[in-house]
């Protein structure tokens, strides 16, 4: 038997026990303190077993998945960077870890958000940020809501048109929708950048602003965001800057000096706190000086993640000032070598220097001869997990069919990237040698092709036991 092929609820053996709860005190012992109506009249059918079958079931799971202390992301558009160990060791200390979201006067942490909240001006050119949204596309849908009122504030009403450029983040459009605004797309032109004839002609008394995101998705920079940023001030629109991926310009380049006037920033992105699994995360918003009257929108409770928030903030105390902006340029350094080091095998729809990431549109060679289908983008991503890496982001940006999105960030060594390197060009000669090879990988995983529809449809959360339970 594989460590992997039971359930813990299948380990069950009755009887066996793996924790025991302390004694009922004798005072509160056989008093009828729980509501007769909310008691349980079967015991719940949780899994018997020992405290170490827990623990090599759990650690074993752990195993079958890949994580960036295990392995390199070189995943494009995330910024999935190391979460560096004393971010965890300052927010585990019971001081801030055992803290009630009602505990009331707590002036250190209310340092921790003036710090942090100085520290993100300072780095972004912003007046004041707002810590409450929970996540990036939490911090557009407050950003808009920032913007929408006001507008409101000016009685200026037919403002309901937001424009987002075609490269854009989906979640732009989705939280424009969210907040009730009309997405008005503007195309990218051949080198990849928002087209400054297709906006102005977009440009009306209809229009709330644009979202964009610089570097964008391509990982170019927007070199046109000053004429940009001229022509929808002067539309009487506004500028909403994804900065999700800030992580190449912190310490370079302001979103605030390039003419926004509004933004989030994905702490559990450029700010090295965790990522994935759907969070917890941090978007926190920031706005420009004429904004800050608008800024106490009401996306969530209390004071946001407190616990990524100083995680984030220990992160830019331990690198200081200048270490700080190393990062966006070492970032910037290992995409490009990445790029030119494999760009003779992977076809390259956008050849000038890329920021933190940049686009592959597929193989050169991927092996089709004959009527035999050759290795797809999918069937690359897949292989390199035969060889320890995990996949890039695919199939997005939307632009090209073939997409291979490659981030490495900042925190890896020349020799992981020598290694991640040299995986992608035996892989391209595996593909214009025998692209089964790769069209059934991977061949070494606990998983190999699941229906990736299905896994995410069809989602089967709960045990159920012999009797339906
Ligand atoms: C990740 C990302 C987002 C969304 O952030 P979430 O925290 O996943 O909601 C938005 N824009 C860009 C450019 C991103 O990379």
């Amino acid at each position: 038997m594989k460590y992997y092929d039971k359930l813990i609820f299948e380990l069950s053996k009755p009887g066996r026990i793996g924790y025991s709860l302390p004694s009922v005190c004798e005072k509160c012992a056989g008093t009828d303190s729980i509501p007769a109506s909310l008691r349980r009249e079967v015991p719940p059918g949780l899994p018997q077993v020992s405290e170490v079958d827990v623990v090599r079931h759990y650690t074993n799971l752990s195993q079958m998945n890949f994580g960036v202390d295990t392995g390199f992301y070189p995943l494009g558009s995330c910024t999935m960077k190391y979460n560096p160990k004393i971010n965890e060791e300052i927010a585990s200390m019971p001081a801030f870890a055992a803290l009630h979201p009602c505990q009331t006067n707590l002036t250190g942490v209310d340092e921790i958000y003036k710090g942090i909240d100085k520290a993100l001006c300072e780095i972004t050119g912003m007046k004041r940020f707002t810590f409450k949204p929970c996540a990036g596309a939490h911090g557009e849908l407050a950003g808009l809501m920032i913007m929408r009122e006001y507008h409101l504030s000016r009685g200026d009403t037919n403002r309901t048109r937001i424009i987002v450029p075609d490269s854009a983040h989906g979640t732009n459009p989705a939280s424009a929708a969210v907040c009730g605004l009309d997405v008005v797309e503007v195309k990218s032109n051949a080198q990849g950048l928002v087209d400054v004839n297709d906006l102005k002609p977009l440009l009306d008394d209809t229009i709330a602003g644009i979202m964009m995101t610089n570097p964008n998705t391509l990982g170019l920079f927007e070199k046109d965001i000053k004429e940009i940023a001229y022509l929808v001030h002067a539309a009487g629109g506004l500028l909403y800057y994804d900065g999700a991926n800030m992580n190449p310009l912190i310490g370079t380049v302001r979103p605030g000096d390039m003419g926004f006037d509004v933004l989030h920033l994905n702490l559990h992105k450029s700010f090295s706190t965790p990522h994935g699994g759907g969070g917890p995360g941090s978007g926190p918003v920031g706005v420009c000086e004429k904004l800050t009257p608008f800024i106490d929108v009401n996306v969530s409770g209390f004071h946001g993640n407190f616990g990524v928030i100083l995680r984030a903030y220990a992160y830019i105390l331990m690198l200081g000032r200048e270490n700080v902006k190393m990062c966006g340029r070492l970032a910037t350094l290992n995409a490009n070598y990445i790029k030119e080091s494999l760009k003779d095998l992977y076809k390259l729809p956008v050849t000038t220097i890329c920021k933190h990431e940049f686009v592959f549109d597929g193989l050169i060679n991927d092996g089709a001869r004959d009527g035999k289908k050759g290795a797809a983008t999918l069937d690359v991503a897949k292989r390199l997990l035969d060889f320890g890496y995990h996949a890039p982001t695919i199939y997005f940006p939307l632009l090209f069919h073939q997409a291979m999105m490659i981030e490495p960030t900042e925190t890896e060594s020349k020799e992981t990237l020598d290694g991640f390197i040299e995986a992608m060009r035996k892989i391209a000669a595996e593909a214009a040698e025998d692209p089964d090879i790769l069209h059934d990988a991977p061949h070494n995983t606990p998983v190999s092709r699941p229906d990736e529809t299905g896994a995410a449809r069809n989602l089967i959360l709960k045990f159920q036991d012999a009797c339906g339970c």
